[in-house]
This record gives structure tokens, C-alpha cells and sequence, in this order.
């Protein structure tokens, strides 16, 4: 219940409330308005749609994230005919729906493909003295891209059928579950990335942190946790401190960044790196996301003493393995649903993979900075896909390598040749 509370004062304040009454001069909610008809426009600028309606009546219009849409109420209004949704609106909307609610409110609710802000205006009365209400749905540059085909799915073959909760209740008496702490990153003040369609990576690693943590509370014998669960702030440090109090098996921080190449575009996977970094784009990503830091208002100088520190924590070495091998399984089981912006686990000096004893990864689900990819990462059904791979991932790897006291490590020793 907690965490669902906190999920709902997130949603809500998304939404951008707009009530207006529109001509006073006929009595208000006398009668019921009835909705003649709704047109679709498409032009090279913008969609719009103008509801045609028998009398003036209030009305609120209001955004809702992940999924994107746009909400629009009428308050006392009917529809006597069936609305469609024309095939020209595809390029902005993945869809409408509607329904006039018990309390007399009708309610459409249009599906966005991107996250752009719709503009309410109401039109004078036209000769058939009829009330126009019209949203005008502005085209980007990008707005107009193409819908995708649905991702390939594939089956990633995991033996998750051989263990079951009624397994785990029975023999957990004195057995823990393998920890999960998942880093949404940024957050608050510091939005991330953003993509030309404006969306921001802040939101979008939440949601997709969101549906990670759930994934993984279905496997028995494993909790995940997240470092944050709405819009606020944390410094590395911060998101540091919460894995380690959690006691946590694995730190897996998610991200969504951006590249000065529009074209750049896949999932990566980073480690810590003790030398140096892999790459010179592993090495500029460290770079950016370690800046992070300094909005807290941590000195440039107790900076780079932090990086030091890094370089020069030897103590890693076992941790550093373990992340590379939990890594090469995430990209394995991620494969077959996402292109691989590289093959191979990269390594750079991020801070927030510093934890000397906790196997710590970081991974870039994608580049915002490429529009398709801005667009494919905003889709639910996609989030929920690249979850689910990197959950799998994760799986496989304390499958082979639960750690001691874990209920899994047990069941494994217990039931791995019966
Ligand atoms: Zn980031």
C-alpha cells in the first residue's frame, strides 16, 4: 500500500489541471449537451479534433504520463452517435476512447505517441449554434514518425517452472532473499537526458525501474528495492547508502542517455572500471553521469577525489567480475528484444558503481537522443519487454550463483539433483 500511494502522488502531479466555463449566458447543466459529432484535421502542422456541442458546458482537459495521454472531460454531455478514430490521426494518437460516466461526465481519453502538449481552445458558435470545443495536437519535426511493428519476442528459456512460492514458504524459515536495489538515475532537479520530443529521462528510467521492480518480486526468493520511487533528488552517495543498507546482492542503476550523434542508438551495459575506460564514449557517458553529483553541491575538487578513489580501490577486483558476468547475462537475454548499442559489457570510473562488495552495474537502455529511440522508450509495452530481459538476466546469473544464506543457494543445494 505504501508504495502504491506514493505510485499515485507521482501520477498526480502530472496532472496539469484546466477548468474553464465558457459562456455564462445560458443556464449551466439544465439539460443534457449532446455531442454531435467530433472532426479530426490533420494538416502538415498539427492534428486537430473539435468537438460539436448542442450548448455551452464546463470542461477540464489534463496530461497523464506512461502511457502518454490527454484527457478530456465534459461535464452533463451525451454522444448519440459512435465516434471514430480516423486513420489520419495515427501519425499523433495511438487511439481514443470514450465513456460518459454515472455523474454525467463524458470522458475521452486520446492515446499519444509522443509526449507533446495539446492546446484547448473554444471556437465561436457556428451557424447551426452549435458550441465548438477544438484540441489542436502541434506536430514536431519527429512527431510523425512511422509506428513501429511490435518487437520480435523471443523466448529466453529459464527454469523458472522448477522453482515455486509454495517451495519457497515451506523452506525459507532461516533463508533470505537475494536483495535487488534498482537505481532510477536522476530525478528532482536534475532531469537527465532529454529527447527532442521532451521527454525526459528522469521519468522514464522510473517507470521502467518500476516495472524491473515488480518483475523481480514475482520470483520467489528475491526482493528488489529502488532508490527512489517518485520525482525528488539523491546524490550518488545517497543511492550509494541505500544499497548498502538494504545489504544489497546486486545495484543496478538505470538509464536513458544522450549522444551528440542523433543516429547513436541500443542497450548497453556498464561496469566499473579500476583502469581506464573502454571506451572514449564509456569515458565521456562516466563523465556525464558522474556530474550528477555535483548538483547536490559537492565540490569539483571532493570530486575528483571520489574518482581517485576509485581507481584506487583494489578491492574490487571480485566485485568488478561478478558485475561483468551479471552483465554478459543482461545482454544476453536482452538481444533478442533491443538492438545492442555494443556487444560486450563497457567499463568506465561511474561513481555510483563504486560500492567495493556489492556487484554493481549501470545500464543505458537507449539513447533519447535519437528519436525512434525517444519514441520506442516511451512505449509501455516496450518498457515492460526490456524489464523483463534484464530481470531475466539478472535471474540467470544468482541461479548459478546464489549467494550464501539465500533461500536459492539453499534450494539449489537441496533440490538441484532430486
Ligand atoms: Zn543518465
Amino acid at each position: 500500500m505504501y508504495n502504491h500511494g506514493l505510485f499515485m502522488i507521482r501520477r498526480y502531479i502530472f496532472i496539469a489541471l484546466s477548468v474553464i466555463i465558457f459562456s455564462l449566458s445560458t443556464p449551466l447543466f439544465a439539460n443534457t449537451v449532446i455531442l454531435r459529432k467530433l472532426v479530426v484535421h490533420n494538416t502538415p502542422h498539427q492534428l486537430s479534433a473539435t468537438f460539436y456541442l448542442s450548448s455551452s458546458t464546463q470542461y477540464r482537459t489534463f496530461s497523464l504520463h506512461t502511457p502518454n495521454r490527454f484527457i478530456v472531460d465534459l461535464k452533463n454531455v451525451k454522444t448519440v452517435q459512435q465516434l471514430h478514430f480516423p486513420d489520419a490521426a495515427k501519425s499523433i494518437l495511438n487511439g481514443f476512447r470514450y465513456a460518459t460516466h454515472r455523474d454525467g461526465v463524458f470522458r475521452m481519453v486520446f492515446g499519444l505517441n509522443s509526449s507533446i502538449k495539446p492546446k484547448t481552445r473554444v471556437l465561436s458558435i457556428d451557424s447551426h449554434h452549435q458550441v465548438r470545443l477544438q484540441i489542436i495536437f502541434p506536430k514536431t519535426r519527429h512527431a510523425s514518425l512511422p509506428l513501429l511493428p511490435p518487437p520480435v519476442r523471443e523466448k529466453i528459456h529459464i527454469k523458472k517452472a522448477i522453482i515455486n512460492d509454495a517451495d519457497f514458504d515451506q523452506d525459507n524459515k532461516n533463508q533470505r532473499r537475494i536483495i535487488i536495489v534498482i537505481d532510477p538515475g536522476h530525478g528532482g532537479k536534475d532531469p537527465g537526458a532529454a529527447g527532442i520530443n521532451g521527454t525526459k529521462e528522469k521519468n522514464i528510467v522510473l517507470s521502467i525501474s518500476e516495472i524491473l521492480q515488480r518483475d523481480i518480486n514475482r520470483q520467489p526468493g528475491y526482493h528488489a528495492e529502488l532508490t527512489r520511487t517518485s520525482d525528488y533528488y539523491l546524490t550518488l552517495r545517497q543511492r550509494l547508502a541505500i544499497a548498502r543498507q538494504d545489504k544489497a546482492d546486486m545495484f543496478v542503476a538505470i538509464h536513458a542517455d544522450k549522444w551528440r550523434n542523433t543516429q547513436a542508438n541500443g542497450f548497453s551495459v556498464f561496469a566499473l572500471s579500476q583502469r581506464g575506460a573502454t571506451s572514449e564514449a564509456a569515458r565521456w557517458l562516466a563523465r556525464r553521469e558522474n556530474k550528477s553529483e555535483l548538483m547536490g553541491g559537492v565540490q569539483l575538487q571532493d570530486q575528483s577525489h571520489l574518482l581517485k578513489s576509485v581507481l584506487i580501490n583494489l578491492s574490487q577486483s571480485a566485485t568488478i567480475r561478478d558485475s561483468l558476468e551479471i552483465g554478459t547475462n543482461v545482454l544476453r537475454c536482452v538481444k533478442p528484444i533491443a538492438h545492442l548499442h555494443h556487444n560486450t559489457v563497457e567499463q568506465a570510473a561511474f561513481v555510483v558503481l563504486k560500492s567495493p562488495d556489492i556487484p554493481s552495474l549501470l545500464i543505458e537502455t537507449g539513447f533519447l537522443s535519437n528519436p525512434r529511440e525517444e519514441y520506442k522508450l516511451s512505449n509501455l509495452e516496450f518498457q515492460h519487454q526490456l524489464a523483463g530481459a534484464i530481470m531475466q538476466g539478472i535471474y540467470q546469473y544468482f541461479s548459478k550463483y546464489p549467494p550464501r544464506g539465500t533461500w536459492v543457494n539453499y534450494w539449489r543445494k537441496h533440490h538441484a539433483h532430486s
